[in-house]
């Protein structure tokens, strides 16, 4: 077969992008040479429709010993009890989490999309706001801090069967034990998203969701740091929530509902690469190196929130707990659209991103959302921030410029140019 020239120059381009700018997409990170080398093993080419002992298709001896050390590696990782390791994404991990907690039909309550966060929270063009009644809670106006009173507040209005604490783009640490308070006031199920910030959940450096949430979904792939995909889990003493009796009469377990609202519930085959690559990244996880990875992560977002807040840009809530910040540019005269095609002219990556309350549209928005994870997995440290801050502020108050637009270009391509990537 003659190689297809066409895709794997395009694929070296992408490579030559990413090695050659400063990468703060806060989902975004760079995954290591062996995740990556899994990611393409012959692995793909494997069916394994069902769990390890229990698959549909012949030939899963050595997929099964793959899949089982994934899952264990999960748990220890999480200090979970039970790990479902085979969502093909973030999105797939929270669609099997409702189609195995509640009907359609039931109220739900989530984080605002407009305050941070995600949409499969009950956003209405998602599956999350058709199939279900979604009701938000989101984040006080003065102190951009999640509003636990409206939480509570809404819960006993909307009496939701399920309440989902997470977010795509909220900087502080969440109140996981004041979330269970809740639902437990009105007997609901609480699902912890981790997505974002599940690194440094993993390594304790933020509030633990295990010992309080019914169910913990994560994807792999943004502070993790591994391939693209989902997790769920539990931790201990959540096996049956509800009480749903079989018809036999023994307890239905929580594990197997989770398990079929994956696989056969929204998934057929599992996609076995892409889980040896999680299996890698896990282990890679539990290592020592990964916390100090974590820890500065966190020490580089905290610099950069303050570097950023020096030149009088507005954080919401005023700075970080985690690895990323949103900020509102109203004052500054650009929207968020116009500063993310800014910068990606200068080689910067950001994403726009409605900020609470937005008066522009979800298309352009007043706001860009900055994380650390991809710029401090190429080595930078604190010491750099003000420096990647003094660029960004160059090119937003210069953004309709050509001329500086590439003398920034430059200046990026220079500060990434000794920063290792992909083993170049
Ligand atoms: N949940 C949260 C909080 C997220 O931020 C994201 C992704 O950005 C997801 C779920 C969905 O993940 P995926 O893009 O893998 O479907």
């Amino acid at each position: 077969m003659q190689r297809d020239e066409q895709i794997f120059e395009l694929i070296e381009a992408e490579k030559e992008r990413q090695i050659d700018g400063i990468e703060l997409i806060a989902s975004e990170n760079f995954t290591s040479p062996q995740v990556m080398e899994a990611c393409g093993s012959v692995l793909t080419n494997k069916y394994a429709e069902g769990y390890p002992g229990k698959r549909y298709y012949g030939g899963c001896e050595v997929v099964d010993e793959v899949e089982t050390i994934a899952i264990d590696r999960a748990k220890t990782l999480f200090g979970a009890a039970y790990a479902n390791v085979q969502p093909h994404s973030g999105s797939q991990a929270n669609t099997a989490v409702f189609h195995a907690c509640i009907k359609p039909g039931d109220t739900i309550l989530g984080f605002d999309l407009s305050h941070g966060g995600h949409l499969t929270h009950g956003s209405p063009v998602n599956f999350s706001g058709r199939l279900y009644n979604p009701t938000f809670y989101g984040v006080k106006k003065d102190t951009g801090l999640i509003d636990y009173d409206m939480l509570s507040d809404m819960a006993e209005k909307e009496q939701p069967k399920l309440i989902i604490a997470g977010a795509s783009a909220y900087s502080r640490d969440i109140d996981f034990a004041k979330f269970r308070e809740v639902a437990d006031n009105v007997g609901a199920i609480l699902l912890a998203d981790i997505s974002h910030p599940s690194g440094l959940i993993a390594k304790g450096i933020l509030n633990d969701p295990m010992p309080h949430c019914h169910v913990v979904t994560t994807t792999t792939h943004k502070t993790l740091r591994g391939p693209r995909g989902g997790l769920i889990m539990m931790g201990e003493n959540f096996d049956n929530p509800f009480g749903l009796k079989l018809k036999n009469g023994n307890l239905r377990k929580m594990s197997g509902l989770l398990d079929s609202g994956i696989f056969p519930g929204n998934q057929g085959g599992p996609l076995m690469h892409t889980i040896a690559a999680k299996a890698i990244a896990f282990g890679e996880c539990l290592t020592d190196e990964f916390l100090h990875y974590m820890l500065q992560v966190k020490a580089n977002a905290d610099a950069m929130a303050k570097a950023f807040v020096a030149k009088d840009y507005n954080l919401i809530s005023g700075g970080t707990d985690n690895h990323m910040m949103l900020i509102d540019l109203r004052n500054k005269d650009i929207t968020g659209k116009a500063a993310e095609q800014a910068l990606v002219k200068a080689d910067i990556t950001v994403n726009k991103n409605m900020v609470p309350f937005d008066t522009e549209s979800p298309f352009v928005t007043s706001g860009i959302r900055v994380g650390t994870p991809a710029i401090t997995t190429r080595g930078l440290k604190e010491d750099d921030m003000a420096y990647v801050v003094d660029l960004i502020d160059e090119v937003l108050m210069n953004y309709e410029n050509e001329t500086v637009l590439e003398a920034v270009a430059e200046k990026v391509n220079a500060l990434m140019s000794d920063r290792p990537l992909f083993n170049a």
